[in-house]
């Protein structure tokens, strides 16, 4: 099947986020906010010319199905003879089964359904999308590329928790997220330092949301996110992995309810619980409150931690990867990551690291035993091109 325009969908609980590629060019993006309250939708071209940026009204806004409607809207006002060949969705969780993207059938759909309660936040949103596009987009392929994908490659000692074994069985085990961004970096490598690609790899995807895991031949050896998306660095709002002992206390000395535990654990904690003044990285870095001083500190030292187990489990390390908001970003956060790690062979070149990283660069000093880098991740290309290669298969 030849297939030369992919609609990428990413469908959150109140927000669908898009981007339409022909052949390998993103030639628009956009973003639905707000689903059932205030609805806003923009899209703009890969020049940023706007094709839309409006209030959706309240009949609009009332489901994925009716949003979608919108949405088909604006690529016609893109592109009044625009066919779309197929659409890529991005699904947070595939349960224990699902290594690899797959082509929508309601085998397919019943399997990702039934894991859906692993991800109550996530997979029935991306799910409503599904559908959504199936109506608006009838009779087009659609393939789901899961976040947890990546991370199927995992041995027991990294995928269990040490809880009774017939635990592990039943699913309770390290998923892992952010596969797409860690697919796209492993594939990235060979073009932007071939040397390295098949090597022992640590990617840090330091975005909101944040993890790292340890690649070797492209493969993930393991991660810091585990079963949820709450476990493994301190994040934007998110604590990250605490002590489990700490909720049993909450809810057993302190009475608080299961809902009050989540959401402290969710929305309150990480960077903005820690500073008390942001979550977000430049504001932290832009404060002189001694607290966002501190904050930042805790974030580094952190990483720091985690780095020090992905490099254990896989024996080494020949390549330090940043990437995600923060990691392209934050020269900051790169340099304080690295400091004191010359014992790994780690070696930043201060000057090279100075700027941001809207392509690959390499910011280890030549005498660094490990490469260091920063590179863009671009999750919707990874699945445009994941739903490119299944459909032409067809
Ligand atoms: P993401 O979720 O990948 O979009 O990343 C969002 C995070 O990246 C936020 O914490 C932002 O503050 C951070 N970020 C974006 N640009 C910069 C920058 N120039 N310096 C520091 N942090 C940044």
């Amino acid at each position: 099947m030849s297939i030369e325009t992919i609609l990428v969908l990413n469908a959150g609980s109140s927000s669908i986020k898009f981007q339409l590629f022909k052949g390998e060019a993103s030639v628009l993006s956009g973003q639905i906010d707000g689903l059932g309250a205030k609805a806003w939708i923009k899209a703009k071209t890969a020049e940023g010319d706007k094709i839309v940026d409006r209030a959706m009204t309240d009949d609009e806004a009332k489901n994925h199905n009716s949003a979608l409607g919108v949405l088909l809207e604006a690529l016609k006002a893109f592109d009044p003879n625009l066919e779309v060949d197929a659409i890529g969705h991005r699904v947070v969780h595939g349960g224990p089964n699902m290594s690899e993207p797959q082509l929508v059938t309601p085998e397919v759909l019943a399997e990702v359904e039934a894991i859906s309660s692993m991800a109550p936040l996530h997979n029935p949103h991306n799910l409503a999308g599904v559908a959504g596009a199936g109506a608006a987009f009838e009779g087009k392929p659609q393939v789901l590329c899961f976040d947890t994908a990546f991370h199927r490659s995992q041995n027991f000692n990294n995928e269990a928790y040490a809880l009774p074994l017939s635990y592990y069985k039943n699913g309770y085990r390290r998923y892992g997220m952010h596969g797409q961004s860690y697919l796209y970096i492993s594939r990235e490598l060979h073009n932007v330092a071939p040397e390295i690609a098949d090597k022992k790899v640590v990617v840090a995807h330091l975005g909101n949301g944040a993890s790292m895991t340890a690649i070797e031949n492209g493969k993930c050896i393991t991660t810091t996110m585990g079963f949820t998306a709450l476990d493994g660095l301190a994040m934007g709002t998110r604590c990250g992995t605490i002590d489990p002992g700490i909720l049993l206390y909450m809810m057993q000395e302190k009475d608080m309810s299961v809902d009050e535990v989540a959401h402290v654990l969710y929305k309150e904690s990480g960077m903005l619980g820690l500073s008390e003044i942001s979550q977000d990285m430049r504001e932290l870095e832009n404060s002189n409150d001694p607290k966002a001083k501190q904050a930042l500190e805790y974030y580094d030292n952190r990483i720091k931690r985690e780095l020090g187990g992905l490099v254990a489990c896989m024996g080494g390390i020949d390549a330090l990867i940043f990437t995600g908001g923060i990691g392209e970003n934050s020269a900051k956060t790169r340099a304080g990551v690295c400091k004191g790690l010359e014992f790994l062979g780690i070696e930043l070149d201060e000057a090279a690291n100075d700027r941001r990283a809207s392509e690959a660069i390499t910011i280890s000093a030549s005498s660094s035993k490990v490469k260091v880098m920063a590179i863009p991740t671009n999750e919707e290309a990874m699945i445009a091109a994941q739903t490119r290669e299944i459909c032409e298969a067809l």
